[in-house]
C-alpha cells in the first residue's frame, strides 16, 4: 500500500512554487522598506510557552496543540503560531537592549489539529510581523497600512477589506466591565445559541461573539460592543491609530464584534477579509499584545503584531501567464548528439549558469528530434523568457560551430563555438 501525505497537510508542487515565491519576495520587499529585520526561529518549542501565552482557555491550547513528549521526557509542541516563539527569542537574546521599536518578521510553516476544509490545514503557513517595545498609535496604523501594502503589491488589496476594532484592556473599568455585560447578556440568550457557544459563555466569552452560524448571529449581533465600554486611554488610542490610517489613506471599517482567538490581544486588534474564500475569510489578522512580553518574565515592552496565512493569499493570486512571471530568465537547452560534443558542451553550460541563465543540458544519447521536443515540453519552459536550442553534433563540431535555434519560431543560425557563450549571453543574463 502507498503512504499518503497526513490529513490536513499539503505538498506545495513545482507548479504552485512560482506563487509563493513571489509571496515571500514581495513580504522581504515591503517589511524591509519599514524597517523590519528577519529572524528564524525553531518550529517547535517547550509546550509551556505557548499555553502561558496564547491561553489555557483557547481553541489551540485545548485542543489543536500538536503535542509530544521527546525522548528526554520534556514536553514539547510545534508551533501553533510564531508570536510566542518570538517573544521568547526576544526575551532570551536580549533583544531589547537596541532602540524600540524593535521590528522583526518570520515567516513558516504552522501547526494546528483543526478539522481540515477547505482554506483550513493542519499544517499550514504564516508571514509573520512583530513591533515591539512602542504602544504609540502611529505604530499600529503604520503596521496595518504596511501589511496593506504588502497586498497592494500582490494587486489584491481591492479584494480585501481592513476591519479593525478595540479590545482594551484588563483595567476593571475597561473590558472586564464589558465582560461582565456580554456574559450577563450571553446567559438570557443561551436558550438561542449553540452548543459550542453555550460552553464558551463562562470559559471564554469574547470569543462566542466570533461564531458564524447563523442562528448566534442573530443573537450575537445585538450583542454590547466593546467599543462603547472602553476606558478614556483605550478609546483615545483606538481613535488616535484610526486617525494616522486615515493621513495614510488605508480605508478600514470599524468591526465592533471583531475578536481574535488568542487570548493575549488588547486594544487595536485587526483582519483583512474576503468575500471569496468562503468561510475561511481571513486571511491575515493581528492586534496588540501589551503585557505578554511582561508575562513571559522579559521588560514590560508592549508589542503588536500580525500574521498573513499564505495558502489564502496564494489561493486568491490569478494563474498568470510567462509575462507576468517575475525574475523572468533566458533559458537555454544544450542538445549534444554523442560524447564528444557533450563534453565540449558542459563547461559551457557552466559558464551560462554562472551568468544568470536556466540551462539544462542533453546526454548526448538521444535523437534531436526527441530533444526538442522534449525542450518545450520542460515544464520551466514557461517560466523563461526566451527559450533557445545549441545543437551541437560530430559534423558542426568538427567545424567548430554550432547551431543556435530559437525554440517557438524554429529559426536556426550557425555560430562559431568560440563565441556561443557572448551570442547566448547577448540574449540576456547578468553581469
Ligand atoms: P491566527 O494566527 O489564528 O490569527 O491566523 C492568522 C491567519 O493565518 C489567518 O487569518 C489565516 O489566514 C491563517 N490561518 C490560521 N489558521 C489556519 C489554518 N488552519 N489553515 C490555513 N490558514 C490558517
Amino acid at each position: 500500500m502507498t503512504i499518503r501525505a497526513v490529513r490536513g497537510v499539503h505538498d506545495i508542487l513545482p507548479g504552485e512554487g512560482e506563487k509563493w515565491r513571489r509571496v515571500e519576495r514581495i513580504a522581504r520587499d515591503v517589511f524591509d522598506s519599514y524597517g523590519y529585520e528577519e529572524i528564524r526561529l525553531p518550529i517547535f518549542e517547550r509546550t509551556e510557552l505557548f499555553a502561558r501565552t496564547i491561553g489555557e482557555a483557547t481553541d489551540i491550547v485545548q485542543k489543536e496543540m500538536y503535542t509530544f513528549q521527546d525522548r528526554g521526557g520534556d514536553s514539547v509542541t510545534l508551533r501553533p503560531e510564531a508570536t510566542a516563539g518570538l517573544l521568547r527569542a526576544y526575551i532570551e537574546h536580549g533583544l531589547f537592549v537596541h532602540p524600540k521599536p524593535i521590528k522583526l518578521y518570520t515567516m513558516g510553516p504552522m501547526f494546528r489539529y483543526e478539522r481540515p476544509q477547505a482554506g483550513r490545514y493542519r499544517q499550514f503557513h504564516q508571514l509573520d510581523v512583530e513591533a515591539l517595545g512602542d504602544e504609540h498609535a502611529s505604530l499600529d496604523a503604520e503596521m496595518i497600512a504596511m501589511l496593506v501594502e504588502f497586498f497592494r503589491r500582490l494587486d489584491l488589496a481591492q479584494r480585501l477589506q481592513v476591519e479593525i476594532n478595540s479590545l482594551g484592556d484588563e483595567k476593571p473599568e475597561c473590558r472586564p466591565r464589558y465582560r461582565t455585560e456580554l456574559v450577563r447578556y450571553l446567559r438570557a440568550n443561551a436558550d438561542r445559541l449553540c452548543e459550542e457557544c453555550r460552553e464558551r459563555i463562562e470559559r471564554n466569552p469574547l470569543r462566542v461573539l466570533d461564531c458564524k452560524k447563523p442562528e448566534c448571529r442573530r443573537v450575537l449581533d445585538r450583542a454590547p460592543a466593546l467599543g462603547d465600554f472602553l476606558c478614556a486611554d483605550c478609546a483615545a488610542h483606538f481613535g488616535k491609530t484610526r486617525e494616522y490610517l486615515e493621513a495614510t489613506g488605508v480605508p478600514h471599517v470599524v468591526s465592533p464584534r471583531l475578536v481574535r482567538g488568542l487570548d493575549y490581544y488588547m486594544r487595536t486588534t485587526f483582519e483583512l477579509t474576503t468575500t471569496e474564500l468562503g468561510a475561511q475569510n481571513a486571511v491575515a489578522g493581528g492586534g496588540r499584545y501589551d503585557g505578554l512580553i511582561k508575562l513571559l518574565g522579559g521588560p514590560p515592552d508592549p508589542g503588536i503584531g500580525f500574521a498573513v496565512g499564505v495558502e489564502r493569499v496564494v489561493q486568491l493570486l490569478p494563474d498568470e501567464g510567462p509575462e507576468a512571471w517575475e525574475g523572468r530568465r533566458v533559458g537555454v537547452f544544450l542538445i549534444p548528439l554523442g560524447e564528444e560534443p557533450l563534453k565540449r558542451l558542459l563547461p559551457i553550460a557552466n559558464q551560462l549558469r554562472s551568468k544568470g541563465l536556466v540551462v539544462e543540458v542533453g546526454h548526448g544519447e538521444r535523437k534531436l528530434g526527441r530533444e526538442l521536443e522534449r525542450a518545450n515540453k520542460l515544464p520551466q519552459a514557461k517560466r523563461l523568457g526566451v527559450l533557445q536550442a545549441v545543437i551541437l553534433g560530430p559534423d558542426e563540431l568538427a567545424r567548430g560551430e554550432a547551431i543556435v535555434r530559437e525554440l517557438k519560431s524554429g529559426t536556426q543560425r550557425t555560430v562559431p563555438l568560440s563565441g556561443l557563450v557572448d551570442e547566448l549571453l547577448a540574449l540576456g543574463g547578468r553581469a
